[in-house]
């Protein structure tokens, strides 16, 4: 895994690639490569044996021009200033990609939570939602969950926002648990939405997911929903792995059976007694379609020349580095980006933020129905974008796409002071 790519660095050359495909100047531009904003705080926290542990926490609102910043709040040791800059870029992008009202944001804290206990994650995490709250609101700032965290979490900051405020505002966080307010199909809709771009992509392609082989690197939230929507389209998911390895079956795993694997055993090695692998090698397997839903800058320019895959479907954010990116688009292989592929997160969202806020609530149905409409009509937006400006890869026509948008509100409100 190349680690030393800075996300920010890399979020900034897509932005640079892109524009050069747009008629915008320089000095406009500079305003859609850097946050609006960033918090950066120590949380101070009593832990359980007594001792104060403290917490490098950050909050990034990189663009507000088309809506409320939104974005999730990962939690792992990793968390860097630049890579929550990175991410509140792609949540602003992905928003606009979708074409839904929002701008971008991302928060996290540098943290592993397997390390510590209920009551301190707790802890943690309302001293996080105490340090957000003169930024967050349901029309200026909404958190969402990513790596690490997801409706516990999201109650916590509900429930600390809602106290300090003295008010009822389940539109504060989205990704919360249903009878808090959260929605139908939320905890589904980013596997969903890997699984509805997939579709579009070998339709457009013009051939069967039906017969696609597939592998999932990263079997969390992401990777082991969109596993599972695959399979029941038919396509066979012969390899999957998580942070402890992979494993790989040529007649195809069983994508639930393996995540109810994960969840009893805590990692997917071991499954079944089938053949175990490494990472690198689930990245580089024969198949179809590979799906990267782990981390970002999994896969280098190095590892790009070995992928085997014809269609990679980004479920995680960022996961090839630019020059990765470039040997893909060299070497043909279709590559549907992250701020597409994994929009579902957000859309649904915007779903249960729009819920919140008419205290009317939709079937899975609808929202599944809502979610597909949004991804089909983005992969037309793209797809038009791709071959009416001879773009050269569909990630240049997702940003194309993105850019033209933030910068219109942007120059449609026009500048103050
Ligand atoms: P998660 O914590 O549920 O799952 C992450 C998985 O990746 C885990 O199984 C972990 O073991 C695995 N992993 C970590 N390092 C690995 C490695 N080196 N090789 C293989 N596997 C590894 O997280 P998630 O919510 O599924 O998020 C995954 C990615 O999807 C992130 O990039 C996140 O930003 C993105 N994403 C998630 C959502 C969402 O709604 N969950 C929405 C948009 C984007």
């Amino acid at each position: 895994m190349a680690t030393d790519v800075n996300p920010f660095e890399s979020l900034q050359e897509q932005i640079d690639d892109a524009a050069a495909h747009m008629d915008v100047g320089d000095d406009v531009l500079a305003r859609f490569k850097r946050p609006e904003r960033v918090l950066e705080t120590t949380l101070s926290v009593t832990l359980d044996d007594g001792s104060l542990g403290t917490f490098e926490a950050y909050r990034s609102q990189f663009n507000g021009d088309r809506g409320p910043y939104k974005g999730g709040i990962r939690y792992h040791p990793n968390v860097t200033r630049d890579e929550v800059k990175a991410l509140s870029g792609w949540m602003a992008y992905k928003s606009a990609v979708v074409n839904i009202p929002y701008g971008g944001g991302k928060g996290g804290i540098a943290l592993d939570p397997k390390e510590y206990s209920l009551t301190e994650l707790e802890r943690i995490t309302r001293s996080y939602a105490a340090e957000l709250r003169p930024l967050v609101g349901p029309d200026t700032d909404i958190p969402a969950p990513d790596v690490n965290t997801g409706q516990r979490e999201m109650n916590w900051i509900k429930g600390t926002y809602e106290t300090l405020e003295n008010t009822t505002a389940p539109g504060i966080v989205t990704g919360k648990a249903i009878e808090s307010g959260g929605s139908e199909g939320r905890l589904e809709a980013t596997g969903r939405s890997v699984m509805l771009t997939a579709r579009e992509a070998f339709s457009y392609l013009g051939t069967d997911l039906a017969d696609a082989t597939v592998a999932v690197q990263g079997y969390g939230n992401a990777g082991s929903i969109a596993a599972r929507l695959l399979e029941a389209e038919g396509a066979s998911v012969v390899a999957v792995s998580d942070s402890s390895g992979a494993v790989y079956d040529e007649n195809g795993l069983d994508a639930g059976a393996v995540r109810e694997y994960k969840t009893e055993t805590g990692s997917v090695t071991g499954y079944g007694g089938v053949e175990e692998r490494s990472n690198d090698d689930l990245l580089t397997a024969d198949v179809d379609l590979l799906i990267p839903a782990a981390l970002e800058n999994a896969i280098d320019a190095d590892l790009a020349e070995d992928v085997e895959a014809d269609v990679i479907v980004e479920a995680a954010n960022g996961p090839l580095t630019p020059d990765a990116d470039d040997v893909l688009t060299d070497r043909d292989v279709y590559v549907l980006p992250d701020v597409l592929a994994n929009a579902g997160g957000v859309t649904v969202s915007y779903f249960e933020w729009v819920q919140n806020r008419q205290r009317f609530y939709w079937s899975e149905e609808q929202v599944n129905d809502e979610l597909e409409t949004v991804i089909a009509n983005a992969f037309a937006d793209l797809t038009s974008a791709f071959e009416d400006q001879d773009l050269p890869n569909f990630r240049m026509a997702a940003y194309v796409v993105a850019l033209r948008r933030v910068i219109d509100a942007y120059e449609q409100g026009g500048n103050w002071p």
